[in-house]
């Protein structure tokens, strides 16, 4: 068997029943998944590719002006609409290239339907279709390939495959016409036809594919957006851009692990801001937010790469000193808090803190290092503020500075 063999009735029922399944097939995707704008006119660029052949098939019992009619109009100007839904998909300009597009579309019509109208033989009007069909092709070839990128280049490689392919059998079907016409046209037309025919649904299986991926490629990346938002929401305190509690909470345990690998050792200190309500109440909240935000950048600005700054609520923050004796860690606890006195409310006070200084070992509880800290940190409080205060477990590694 070969393709010569195979009436076109036979490849039309076949073609049109598959391109009437794909339009289906993104019809049902369409009504029932968020697919972004743009891929109900690849719904309708699908369901006129299936209407244009089954009216090529109706031909047989239906006469040929209104049939020809159908299924020109619908094959020429399902074209522009695989343009028009990619262009709204991937939020390009549409204008001038649809205009373009439509004009073209129309313009194959107009002169096939003229030489309809004035009785052309077949050959002349398929060979006006083909080079109409060409043009178009060609015309949305040329967008595709500026539409590639690295997240696009499967879909759209597919596309343009199909579409290359449909272009090829169009050459092929012109070329007759260039050599001035030949006498064996009709016979090569069908065999061109049939090759047509099954590129048409090779494309559209190509199209359809294409469109999915598009559209999922679409919805993993927002997913990916969302998520990386979410995470971003969860770890990052909005106010001063810190570690959240629960990220500072959740982070130690790989730090831990790193230092008891390396025996190295860690210390945590535990600081607040002195009289914060009085700022809050005399200056105001947004005062307060902004004297927050300040002591939140200069604290990740003091300290090195690989320690861990967080706020852990209100005006509590916790620095996670990685690879750090207690002796080193109170120095620049100290020199910290040193730093923290340049920063100053709006109506020129000083800003102060008071801190908790433990030592934080490989195998313990976040839970337990963080109340000795807080123990400390309270001690510092109640011996009159602005100071730094180690806890009485750690007093015989090291003498207390204040
Ligand atoms: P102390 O020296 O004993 O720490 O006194 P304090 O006034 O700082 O008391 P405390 O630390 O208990 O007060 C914390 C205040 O921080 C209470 C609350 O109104 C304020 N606060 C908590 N979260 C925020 C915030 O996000 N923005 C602002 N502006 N204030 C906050
Ligand atoms: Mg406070």
């Amino acid at each position: 068997m070969t393709l010569a063999t195979l009436d076109t009735p036979t490849m039309l029922l076949f073609a049109s029943t598959c391109h009437t399944m794909m339009a289906g097939v993104l019809l049902l995707f369409w009504l029932t998944r968020n697919t972004g704008p743009g891929f109900g006119w690849w719904v309708w660029n699908e369901a006129l590719v299936a209407i244009g052949l089954i009216a090529l098939l109706a031909r047989q019992w239906l006469p040929l002006a209104p049939t020809a009619i159908v299924s020109n109009a619908a094959l020429i100007f399902c074209v522009p609409m695989i343009e028009l839904g990619l262009r709204i998909f991937l939020r390009r300009r549409l204008q001038p290239g649809m205009t373009v597009s439509w004009l073209l579309a129309t313009a194959v019509f107009a002169v096939w339907l003229g030489a309809l109208l004035n009785g052309a033989d077949t050959v002349t009007r398929v060979q006006i279709i083909s080079i109409g069909n060409l043009l178009q092709y060609g015309w949305g070839l040329s967008l595709f390939v500026r539409c590639l990128t690295p997240a696009t280049r499967v879909p759209l490689g597919l596309l343009i495959l199909g579409v290359a392919i449909q272009m090829v059998v169009y050459l092929l079907r012109v070329a007759p016409l260039l050599q001035g016409g030949n006498p064996g046209y009709q016979l090569m037309n069908d065999v061109l036809l049939a090759w047509l025919i099954l590129a048409s649904v090779f494309c559209g299986i190509g199209r359809t594919c294409a469109k999915l991926m598009l559209v999922h490629g679409r919805i993993e990346s927002e997913l990916r957006h969302t998520q990386a938002a979410l995470e971003k929401r969860a770890n990052v305190d909005a106010l001063t851009q810190l570690a959240s509690r629960s990220h500072f909470e959740s982070a130690l345990p790989l730090l831990q692990a790193n230092a008891q690998r390396r025996q190295l050792p860690m210390a945590l200190l535990l600081f607040d801001i002195d009289h914060f309500k009085q700022i809050n109440d005399e200056l105001g909240h947004q005062a307060g937010d902004a004297m927050l935000s300040a002591l939140g950048g200069l604290t990740a600005g003091f300290v090195r790469q690989g320690d861990l700054v967080g706020r852990l609520g209100g005006d509590e923050f916790a620095v996670l000193l990685f690879d750090c004796p207690l002796t080193a860690a109170q120095l620049i606890a100290d020199r910290l808090r040193e730093q923290v006195r340049t920063l100053h409310t709006d109506d020129g006070r000083p800003l102060s803190i008071s801190a908790g200084l433990t030592t934080l070992a490989a195998d313990e509880d976040f839970a337990a290092a963080y109340s000795r800290a807080d123990v400390a940190l309270y001690a510092a409080k109640a011996a009159g503020r602005n100071r730094i205060q180690l806890h009485a477990s750690a007093m015989t590694a090291a003498p207390a500075g204040a």
